[in-house]
């Protein structure tokens, strides 16, 4: 049977990206494609262009140079492309003024869904990130930073959206909570079949999530392929320098030598 992975799976494609701020270049020549239903994670230290290339991608800002085309969308401002997106910021992006409850409830708005059928998947949710129920009624500021977090991750996940856009959505989770999260969210991932990009600055957090790793530095990416790739074939210095201040010596030597 012929191949047509090409054009079916490679939905999201990056062409001579660039964003420009003050006259500095933030993204450079970004060429990049993405496969449908895949977790891509966006990585590098701070400042090196990550968020950037996640606000592009949820429409937020506009490209200055290039084409940037998602699942057939030019226009990623168009109603119909932000109605297929899920996007959670760090801290949660959460509305001041309105409950946690609210907060999740309002990107239902839309939703054929009946209130009881919300109210279920809002409790299904809220569980699934181990957050407490009481928890529903308080307002953000009452909230630390990584219960605001999980209640912007299930306003996202609550929409049942194709494409998930996570700039570091566990940062500010402590670390039990966080492993649970993470294996959780990665079930969530690959049973729902979703389309994720997920920005982090931690190697150990892309190696588990990512399907593909796009290592970017200042503005330019550095390497763009699998975990296993970026640690068998680096580009440059900068690549193995990167995993290997990240990740302990023995691991990279077992991987960088397993047959
Ligand atoms: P990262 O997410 O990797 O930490 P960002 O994508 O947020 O990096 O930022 C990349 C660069 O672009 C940084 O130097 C940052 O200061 C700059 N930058 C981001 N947004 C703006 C903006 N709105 N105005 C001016 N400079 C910006």
């Amino acid at each position: 049977m012929p191949s047509n992975e090409g054009i079916v799976f490679f939905m999201i494609q990056f062409n001579k990206i660039a964003k420009i701020y003050n006259r500095k270049y933030v993204l450079k020549d970004i060429n990049l494609s993405f496969k449908k239903n895949k977790t891509h994670v966006f990585i590098g230290s701070s400042g090196s262009g990550k968020t950037t290339l996640l606000k592009l991608l949820a429409g937020i800002i506009t490209p200055d140079q290039g084409e940037l085309q998602v699942f057939g969308h030019e226009d990623l401002r168009s109603k119909d492309y932000l109605s297929k997106l899920g996007y959670v910021v760090q801290e949660g992006g959460l509305f001041p003024h309105l409950s946690a409850r609210k907060n999740i409830l309002l990107s239902l708005k839309n939703s054929p869904m009946k209130p009881k059928e919300k109210n279920e998947a809002l409790i299904h949710f809220t569980r699934l990130v181990h957050l407490n129920e009481y928890l529903l009624d308080k307002y953000p500021h009452e909230l630390s930073g990584g219960q605001k977090q999980r209640v912007g991750l299930i306003r996202a996940l609550i929409r049942n959206p194709e494409i998930l856009l996570l700039d570091e959505p566990l940062g500010a989770l402590d670390p039990i909570v966080r492993a649970d999260l993470q294996t959780e969210l990665k079930d969530i991932f690959q049973s729902l079949n979703k389309t994720v990009f997920f920005v982090t600055h931690d190697m150990n957090e892309g190696a588990f999530f990512g399907d593909s790793i796009t290592l970017l530095d200042n503005g330019l990416v550095i390497q763009n392929g699998t975990f296993e790739e970026l640690v068998r074939k680096p580009k440059n210095d900068f690549v193995t320098k990167f995993i290997k201040s990240q990740l302990s010596h023995r691991l990279v030597q077992e991987l960088a030598h397993a047959p």
